[in-house]
């Protein structure tokens, strides 16, 4: 649609820009072809008046009145021919002669030539009867002895008021109109009849610019003006009227050209002179104007186009940019949303995990607890195991006694008696590891032989030993660990008891202990080894675990590693469990070490003096 309106536009921009230059080339050629027009006018007008007076003159000669009133006197004829002759030649005219009255010339200046005037009779030639009426005859037309297109002047010669006859002069037009050829446009001169007779272009010679009607045709030929020419139509069609006496007119003979016709009048001589300037100058002068108009057209088109591309991409730019804005300002919201949910989400989490943290903290307190519970429950049952038999012993021991005393078998006595002491001794003991167990001394870490510890442990499991055979060879040179003492005897109470329990009932129960120092010298490493079926690979990572237990129920609460591995933490120790390559678990427990004792080094030194 708007292609349509750019196309109508342009269309009707190039029409009115084609006008507009036809209508200015058009003025431009008008007014010059005037000017032209003007100039020969005036040169033709100047032509006839040169000649116009010479009649007038001529009529008042007394030699032309004798002959006229003497018409047959043989020597004024003869005299008055060699005057006209010597005239004509002066004056440049084509002929000079005399009419009578009758319209007979009696004297003419070509009265030597071929076809002599003198003898004819002008009488029918509209020159002469107008002279005859006492006015000056002009005519126009073609020679009827010549042939030549001639103009003539008549005058009439008077003798006392009377018209005796008249004077005739004719003027060649063949000159005049060779001396236009070089003229810029056509010239052409027209009769009142629209005949043309003088014209720059020899074609159009004899040719009428209207149609003439049959009846004038037949006067025009009657008054043999044109002799025998035939008289045809020029084809001109006016086209367009450009003010009075001008128009665009196009003559088709055959190929058609347009010109630009200006006439003006010469009334004297009943004449109109036509100039027909070509338009060929014209149109290509309007060619050019829309030629260089359409490129022009096409510039400011073609700037538009690139105008709008420039502003449309300009526009997709900036499209584009507020997009990639505001996709960024959406992934950068989203992005900050993510970032506080995560947040939020951290927040909740770092809670949550606070929380589980101080319940962690609370069920491990409780499990410390309820482990310390049923150490004393294993304890207790230890501890009455323990105890009900030395007082069965001691029972039986002072049963036996009283017996023997009352025999007065002294030494028999003496010997039971020190039996009871004996196993009194041993019930002190254990009464003082009770003791030791509900001392309040959970966190303070000392300096603890390791020999003693373990020592003190194995007495506390003694009961539970049974067929166990316990390889245990305290070092040459005591190892001290800084630790709790208590809580290290409870985790290797733990560990050795479930060592005797993992080969309990095997044919060749065994559990080693060893000590030494670690590899850095830095940790005092206790391993605890036995025979029994180990632990299975899959279970290794958990037996760690609260409450993990392969025992039966109620003979293990799963409680003991977990304990022991916090204890062990508590104390900058390390708990680690594996299977040993050459069967049954091993158990390792290292410790921060300390220096012995300058006390225990000598005692140590004074024991092995003694020993060798
Ligand atoms: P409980 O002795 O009450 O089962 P523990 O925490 O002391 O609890 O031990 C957890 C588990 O570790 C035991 O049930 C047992 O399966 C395994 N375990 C511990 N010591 C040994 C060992 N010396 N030999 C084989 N398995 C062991």
């Amino acid at each position: 649609m708007l292609k349509m309106l750019v196309l109508f536009v342009a269309a009707l921009a190039l029409w009115q820009v084609g006008s507009w230059k036809r209508e200015a080339a058009l003025d431009s050629l008008q007014e010059s072809s005037r000017q032209e027009l003007r100039r020969y006018v005036l040169h033709l007008q100047g032509q006839l008046e040169k000649y116009e007076f010479l009649p007038v003159v001529l009529a008042s000669n007394k030699r032309l009145v004798h002959l006229l009133l003497n018409p047959g006197d043989r020597e004024r004829i003869e005299a008055l021919n060699l005057y006209l002759e010597t005239l004509n030649k002066l004056t440049g005219t084509s002929d000079t002669y005399l009419m009578d009255a009758e319209g007979l010339t009696i004297a003419a200046s070509n009265w030597a030539t071929e076809r002599p005037f003198v003898g004819r009779n002008f009488s029918y030639r509209p020159y002469f009867q107008e002279a005859m009426k006492g006015h000056l005859g002009r005519y126009f037309a073609l020679g009827t002895t010549s042939n030549k297109r001639g103009y003539y002047f008549a005058y009439p010669v008077r003798w006392e008021q009377k018209i005796l006859g008249a004077v005739v002069i004719k003027i060649n037009m063949a000159p005049i109109e060779e001396s236009w050829k070089d003229a810029q446009n056509e010239l052409l001169v027209t009769d009142p009849d629209g005949v043309v007779f003088i014209t720059t272009n020899k074609g159009w010679r004899y040719k009428t610019l209207n149609r003439l009607q049959p009846e004038v045709l037949e006067r025009i030929r009657e008054s043999r003006r044109y002799g025998d020419e035939t008289l045809e139509t020029l084809p001109v069609a006016r086209r367009e009227s450009r003010g009075r006496n001008a128009h665009v007119v196009r003559i088709d003979e055959g190929r058609g050209y347009d010109y630009l016709e200006q006439e003006e009048s010469m009334p004297h001589a009943g004449w109109h002179v036509h100039i027909l300037a070509r338009l060929d100058q014209v149109n290509s002068e309007v060619l050019n104007a829309l030629v260089f108009a359409a490129l022009l057209l096409l510039a400011i088109f073609l700037l538009a186009m690139f105008w709008m591309q420039r502003r449309d991409r300009l526009r997709e730019n900036a499209i584009f940019e507020r997009k990639a804005k505001e996709m960024l300002e959406i992934r950068v919201r989203e992005q900050t949303r993510d970032i506080t949910e995560a947040n939020i989400r951290l927040t909740r989490e770092i809670e949550q995990h606070r929380r589980t943290e101080s319940e962690l903290q609370q069920t491990q307190n409780e499990l410390i607890q309820s482990a310390k519970l049923a150490l004393i429950g294993q304890m207790s049952t230890g501890i009455s195991h323990e105890l009900n038999q030395p007082l069965a012993a001691i029972r039986s021991y002072a049963d036996n006694a009283l017996t023997l005393y009352r025999r007065d078998r002294h030494k028999e006595v003496e010997w039971n008696l020190a039996q009871i002491s004996e196993l009194t001794e041993r019930m002190a003991q254990i009464s003082t590891q009770l003791k030791m167990f509900a001392r309040k001394t959970a966190g303070k870490k000392s300096r603890v032989s390791v020999t003693e510890v373990i020592e003190d442990s194995l007495r506390l499991l003694s009961s539970r030993i049974k067929a166990t055979r316990i390889i245990w060879k305290p070092p040459e040179r005591p190892l001290h660990v800084f630790a709790n003492m208590v809580q290290m005897e409870q985790v290797l109470v733990n560990l050795i008891g479930n060592a005797i329990e993992a080969v309990d009932g095997s044919p060749n129960p065994i559990v080693s202990i060893e000590v030494k120092t670690g590899s850095d010298g830095k940790t005092v490493c206790i391993a605890i080894r036995d025979n029994g079926e180990g632990i299975p690979d899959d279970l290794l990572e958990r037996i760690f675990d609260p409450f993990f237990t392969t025992k039966e129920k109620g003979k293990g609460l799963g409680l003991g590693l977990s304990i022991s591995m916090r204890i062990v933490d508590a104390m900058d120790g390390r708990l680690t469990a594996q299977n040993h390559p050459g069967g049954g678990a091993l158990f390792t427990l290292a410790l921060p070490a300390t220096a012995p004792s300058e006390a225990s080094i000598k005692l140590a030194a004074h024991t092995y003096s003694e020993a060798t």
